[in-house]
This record gives structure tokens, C-alpha cells and sequence, in this order.
């Protein structure tokens, strides 16, 4: 089982290579995601942070919108400003409030092979778009407004009508 990646890791930094082939390894890898993720309570997750360099990523927020297996995902669309707090496991303990888009269409390949478009809102929006940064070599620790420690994060929650 391979392991998340923490900062700083220079693989965390390099941007991913793009998928040129869904073989047995990558549908591997997308389950291997999948259960790390889990088992970390993250919603989100980059195949840079497992040490795998490759333009992968999956996105779980909630079970309304489901799981994304997203392969060579790009942005093709976007509108609107909304800031709100991240974390994200490759940096533990570390939480800010991030500007990004509110709207966005992203095209990606799913494990089948077939080309898809999303369009979507909200916090759905917001990991997808931290996860494709995780793609490009991006980190959310260079976009933080306002830093917060694990019980300032629980204090924003409840004022902002997290569960
Ligand atoms: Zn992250």
C-alpha cells in the first residue's frame, strides 16, 4: 500500500505527466486512491501525493454528488469568487481560507475511457480545483488568506454552518 505523500516532497511540487494509457496499473492505482482516501476522511485526493507523477485524481465531497475518478482532468470553464477553508492530508493540521472559482466545467477521462464533462458548484468545485492544482505542482499553502489552527478551524465550521 503506498502512502500520502507529506510537504515537502518535491513530487508534491513537480507538475504530473498526462495519462497516455488506462492500463491495469492505473486502474490499480485509482483503487488504491480510493481506499487511502477513506481511510484518511479525505475528500479528495492527487496521484502526486501517493508518489505517483501522473494527471489522476479522484474527489468524493458527499454521496449526492458521488465519486470522480478523474483522468487527465482540465478546466475548460470558470466563473465567479468564493473564498472558504481547505486542509488537505499531504499537509496535517494546516488549515486557510482559499479564493477560488465558484463555477467550473472540467473535462476529464474516466476509468472506462470515456470523456466527460462536469459542470459544477460549490465546495464540489473548490476540491476538484485544488486537486487539478495538485496536478500542476500547486499548492494551497501558497494561496492561503487567512491561516487557522485545528480549533480555529472548528470555530469557522460552526460559524459558517459546517456540520
Ligand atoms: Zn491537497
Amino acid at each position: 500500500m503506498r502512502e500520502i505523500i507529506k510537504y515537502p516532497n518535491i513530487v508534491l511540487t513537480t507538475p504530473t505527466k498526462k495519462v497516455t494509457e488506462i492500463d491495469d496499473g492505473l486502474i490499480e492505482l485509482l483503487d488504491e486512491m480510493y481506499q487511502i482516501m477513506t481511510e484518511k476522511d479525505g475528500i479528495g485526493l492527487a496521484a502526486n501525493q501517493l508518489g505517483e507523477s501522473c494527471r489522476v485524481a479522484i474527489v468524493y465531497v458527499d454521496d449526492e454528488s458521488g465519486l470522480f475518478e478523474m483522468i487527465n482532468p482540465k478546466i475548460i470553464k470558470k466563473s465567479g469568487m468564493t473564498v472558504d477553508v481547505e486542509g488537505c492530508l499531504s499537509f496535517p493540521d494546516i488549515y486557510g481560507t482559499v479564493e477560488r472559482y465558484d463555477d467550473i466545467i472540467v473535462r476529464f477521462v474516466d476509468r472506462e475511457g470515456y470523456e466527460v464533462e462536469a459542470e459544477v458548484s460549490g465546495y464540489l468545485s473548490r476540491v476538484m480545483q485544488h486537486e487539478i492544482e495538485h496536478l500542476d505542482g500547486k499548492l494551497f499553502t501558497d494561496k492561503i488568506i487567512e491561516r487557522l489552527s485545528p480549533d480555529e478551524l472548528i470555530d469557522y465550521m460552526e460559524e459558517h454552518g459546517y456540520d
